[in-house]
């Protein structure tokens, strides 16, 4: 079907601006860290101080992302030390997740940034590590300039329902299915 330009714009004059807001990216389909690094470097353009916390994967895993953004000036928390399924200690994961978690939690309150990326925080959340309830509140009750971004499958509903923009990833087709394992520069 042919489509055509529109020829008219959205009626902007009546939007409201936002002080900040709270974004979700969950679903199966690959992007949702990715898409949160990519609103952690427009942040970062933009002056803003930015908090990067990964509640899962390993430092190593993320050397990339965490290299080049820490590099421009983004503070970063590793909390997570590797996949769980292959994690010596699901124990030792679990506290490192709630330590991150403390931090985390009084960084926003503190009002230290202006970007928080909760990245794959809904696994710490599923897996009953973290309370999501006390996430989605201290989500509801930070400061007015703090914009968080959180990733992950599955995003529960307290964790939905305090957000503004949700986000779900769709698989429609995955190399890994196909027996590509993870690539270097495009999943890490
Ligand atoms: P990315 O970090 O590439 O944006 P993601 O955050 O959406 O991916 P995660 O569920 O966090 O995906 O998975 C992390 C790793 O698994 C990444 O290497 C990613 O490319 C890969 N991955 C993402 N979706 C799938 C999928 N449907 N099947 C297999 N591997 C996947
Ligand atoms: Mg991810």
């Amino acid at each position: 079907m042919a489509g055509r330009p529109p020829e008219e714009g959205p009626d902007t004059a009546a939007l409201r601006h936002a002080d900040s807001l709270v974004l979700i990216h969950t679903g199966d389909g690959k992007g949702k860290t990715s898409a949160a690094m990519g609103m952690a470097v427009r942040a970062i353009a933009r002056g803003w101080r930015v908090l990067v916390v990964q509640f899962i994967k390993s430092g190593a895993w993320r050397a990339g992302e965490h290299a080049v953004l820490g590099g421009l000036g983004a503070e970063w928390y590793v909390g997570g030390d590797g996949f769980s399924w292959d994690s010596e200690d699901l124990d030792r994961s679990a506290e490192r997740a709630v330590d991150a978690w403390n931090r985390v939690r009084e960084a926003i309150r503190a009002g230290e940034h202006e970007l928080v990326v909760l990245d794959e925080i809904t696994y710490a959340i599923n897996w009953g590590w973290i309370d999501g309830e006390e996430v989605a509140r201290t989500i509801g009750e930070r400061p007015a300039h703090v914009s968080i971004v959180a990733t992950g499958r599955d995003a529960p509903a307290h964790l939905l329902a305090v957000a503004d923009t949700v986000t779900e990833m769709t698989n429609v087709k995955h190399a890994f299915d196909a027996g590509i394992a993870a690539k270097r520069g495009i999943d890490f």
